[in-house]
């Protein structure tokens, strides 16, 4: 065991180093001892849930390489509460033999299903069954943090249960390519073949890094192929659709446009509530009233992993402040971040900014926006307009009117709800609207 303990006692040193002092004492500072190792998988003691989550949800990535960068055996590191020791103990035998790097975290059971992801989490359940013969590849698309990689993962650890000596590998895009750029730089493709070569399930997150990188997605291409010959299942995620990875061989993402595709959607209020009703129960024993949650959905919209953030947050005050989560708790701690969401107020330079980045994106003049004209190149980056002047700033469809060059609220208010309308099925729409978003 001492070995074990010796690795751990590395792998904590280095985060120590990297960490905030009070970071790294409030969430690893009482993590020391571990309770055992079986088939590679080496069981740490967390004094909570809480910590337990902490852990899994936000280093649990940088922990594993952590490890593997100290030790030359590959092994996975799986964080236990104290009651969870007695169960290990008997579970050991059915842990699988052949390590991977999965996050074992990231579960079919884990996963809450809902209007936004249900075809998907039907689509990966059918290829879990079936590696390699239902749909092949599999390419799901999506959003930030809304369960690409927590899906993957699910499809990777439920093959592994099932199938202990399957060989899986996790790779995010960027790894691979650097792991082809190292291998192509020494001219030495030995680590490279015995990493890649021989895969049964091969899990790639956020393909679209592989943007212009010919020579690298040459190689992907080989290795795709030759998996797809030998009936060997292949995962894509992906910001984005097939058809839209600019930067991209065709002969690539028509390949990908093979198997099925699969999209995951923003979640909706009742299935945010759902979402954190199970992760309430994952990671505390304290109850936390649907209200506080209640508050935590409606604010934080976007995607899961915000919604995750801000439950944590809001029980890290209540450790902290030694009291139960009461709502007042919930605003005071979530003030700064919801803050920090909503434009700070609806001043005419903020606005002017939104009217600069879209005329910029679209390729015409603000003043193109505000005009008159009915060409048909200025009326879609118009509608665009008053939807973000409506949705981000604010303003009522009297003010956005009388930016546009006077136009009606009745006109105003029809553009936003053709961009609403339209943002339901246009894929494409939504991209330009997020990329706006994102510069404003
Ligand atoms: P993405 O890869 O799409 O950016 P992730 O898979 O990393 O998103 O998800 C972000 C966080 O949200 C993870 O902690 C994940 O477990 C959680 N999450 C996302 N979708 C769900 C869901 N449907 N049910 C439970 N947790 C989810
Ligand atoms: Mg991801």
């Amino acid at each position: 065991m001492s070995e074990f303990q010796d690795l751990w006692n590395k792998v904590r040193e280095v985060l120590q180093k990297r960490l905030v002092p009070t970071t790294f004492e409030n969430t690893f500072g009482e993590v020391k001892k571990v309770v055992s190792e079986e088939n590679g998988v080496i069981y740490v003691l967390t004094p909570s849930n809480f910590i337990k989550h902490t852990i899994n949800s936000a280093y649990y990535r940088n922990i594993s390489e952590i490890l593997d960068s100290i030790s030359e055996k590959k092994y996975r590191l799986k964080f236990v509460t104290e009651d969870e020791i007695k169960p290990v103990e008997k579970k050991q035998a059915v842990e699988p033999l052949q390590t991977n790097n999965l996050n074992l975290n990231y579960t079919f059971e884990s996963f809450v299903v809902g209007d936004s992801n249900r075809i998907s989490y039907l689509t990966a359940l059918k290829v879990a069954d079936n590696p390699g013969f239902s749909f092949n590849p599999l390419y799901i698309f999506g959003g930030v943090g809304l369960g690409k990689t927590h899906l993957m993962h699910a499809i990777g650890n439920y093959i592994a249960e099932k199938n202990f000596d399957a060989k899986i590998l996790y790779v995010q895009a960027n790894d691979f390519l650097n792991d082809y750029s190292k291998a192509s730089r020494i001219n030495n493709f030995a680590a490279f073949d015995e990493k890649y070569e021989g895969i049964d399930v091969l899990l790639i997150d956020d393909i679209q890094m592989l943007t212009d990188r010919t020579a690298t997605q040459q190689q992907f291409f080989k290795i795709f192929n030759e998996m797809d010959n030998h009936h060997s299942q292949i995962i894509i995620t992906s910001d984005r659709p097939a058809s839209k990875l600019n930067g991209f061989m065709d002969r690539l993402t028509s390949r990908f446009q093979t198997g099925v595709t699969v999209n995951i959607d923003q979640p909706d209020l009742p299935q945010r509530m759902n979402i954190l009703q199970k992760k309430v129960t994952e990671i505390t024993s304290i109850n936390v009233d649907d209200e506080i949650l209640q508050y935590i959905a409606e604010n934080f919209t976007e995607n899961v992993r915000e919604l995750e953030g801000a439950l944590n947050r809001v029980l890290l005050y209540s450790e902290l402040y030694n009291t139960a989560p009461t709502l007042q708790l919930a605003k005071e701690s979530l003030d700064v971040l919801i803050k920090a969401k909503k434009p700070q107020n609806s001043s005419k330079v903020n606005y002017e900014d939104a009217l600069s980045i879209i005329a910029n994106m679209y390729n015409i003049s603000v003043y193109d926006i505000c005009d008159k004209s009915r060409n048909a190149k200025h009326v879609l980056p118009r509608h665009i307009t008053m939807y973000i002047l409506k949705t981000r700033y604010n303003l009522t469809y009297k003010k956005i009117g009388d930016i546009l060059n006077g136009r009606d609220h009745t006109t105003i208010m029809n553009g936003c709800n053709k961009i609403e309308t339209e943002l339901k099925t246009n894929e494409e729409l939504k991209m330009a609207i997020d990329s706006i978003i994102k510069k404003l």
